[in-house]
């Protein structure tokens, strides 16, 4: 294939930075190439050498347990470095922009206004839902990218499979990201397995969530190779450090306990739901495919502001599109739900 039409010229023709590691690809070897200290780090730690660019190692172990090729996978320094990448290698600056779907994660804005890329907006429906035709009526000639979030944060739930490869096969000539942050927690398959079939789509995932390790900072995007090409052409040359590539790799042999994580917390959101429920100051408790619920109140900023005295935090989306009266509220332990669980009762008492 060919570079997509929907890459930025001046990244095509790109000569990127070439650093020292680029030209020599063994492991072993004297090493008087990149102005290194060559004893030790002042911790006594080795971490005196650059570390791998393109973090090889970490991307055959993942590439192996998503059903995926290397060449297929960009890590990021978190998902975020991801999506402004994206948006970076595809939109002019004052002239393209850039679809979402609101409710929906701020950082596909957040990313495109730093850039001064415009944002289209194709709101959902009252239940979270993609709108076919308002996606159809919102996407114009200078449209780079279609933003789906799927389970969407911060309404918690899946969308409809069918609907985005509709909107992936209406637009060929157009880059869809579906942001599958929350994947791990829902029941249904990825859109990985669609990525041989349609070279438009990326998908991003992370491992902050169910893996656990946000304060590590690592995301990942997945696409046809000549994607992940013209990011890695654009990233900084080393984006993800050593500390943490040894990390990734160190937990990418512990998907099992990803797994027992993931159950474990599928169980505690089910309880909370029904607790929440059961509440008479909760309207609605939407259905979610994620870690987190979203959850309309009949009093959500008072609420909201009572927890917050208490140090229980929780969001506040009450002024967000479509989530009037509503918290997001994070599953935790047992003892974190149980804590919150008091405390809104104990509110609803004063009320
Ligand atoms: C949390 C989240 C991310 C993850 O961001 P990282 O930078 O990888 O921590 C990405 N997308 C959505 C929708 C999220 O909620």
């Amino acid at each position: 294939m060919e570079v997509p039409e929907f890459i930025r010229p001046n990244f095509i023709k790109l000569t990127p930075y070439s650093s020292a590691r680029d030209e020599y690809s063994g492991r072993e070897g004297t090493f008087l190439d990149a102005n290194e200290n060559p004893f030790q780090s002042v911790t006594g730690e080795d971490f005196n050498r650059y570390p791998d660019p393109y973090q090889w190692a970490c991307k055959e172990k993942l590439a192996a347990i998503k059903g995926v090729s290397p060449e297929n996978i960009f890590l990021g320094n978190g998902s975020d470095e991801a999506i402004d990448l994206l948006i970076k290698i595809t939109c002019e600056p004052k002239k393209d922009n850039i679809l979402i779907l609101p409710p929906t994660y701020g950082m596909y804005k957040v990313c495109a206004d730093i850039q001064e890329v415009f944002v289209q907006e194709a709101p959902l429906t009252d239940d979270f839902a993609i709108d076919l035709d308002t996606v159809f009526d919102a996407v114009n000639s200078a449209t780079k990218i279609i933003w789906v979030c799927s389970p969407n944060n911060p309404s918690g739930n899946l969308a409809d499979r069918h609907a985005i490869l509709q909107i992936v096969k209406a637009f060929p000539h157009k880059m869809v990201v579906v942001d599958e942050a929350y994947m791990d927690f829902s029941d249904q398959p990825s859109f990985l397995s669609e990525l041989d079939s349609y070279p438009n789509l990326v998908v991003i995932q992370t491992f902050s969530k169910a893996w656990g390790m946000a304060g590590l900072r690592i995301g990942s995007a997945y696409a046809h190779r000549e994607i992940i090409k013209i990011l890695n052409k654009v990233k900084y040359p080393y984006n993800i450090n050593q500390l943490t590539q040894a990390k990734l790799l160190e937990s990418l042999q512990n998907e099992a306990r990803k797994d027992s994580y993931v159950k474990e917390i599928l169980a505690l959101r089910e309880s909370l739901k029904e607790e929440l429920e059961a509440l008479e100051i909760t309207e609605k408790v939407f259905p979610s495919d994620s870690n987190m619920l979203l959850v309309r109140f009949k009093k959500a900023k008072e609420l909201f502001r009572f927890l917050m005295k208490n140090k229980i935090i929780v969001r506040d989306r009450t002024n967000v599109i479509l989530c009037k009266d509503c918290l997001r509220i994070t599953v935790g332990t047992a003892q974190e739900n149980e804590r919150l669980m008091e405390h809104i009762k104990l509110f609803e008492k004063t009320k």
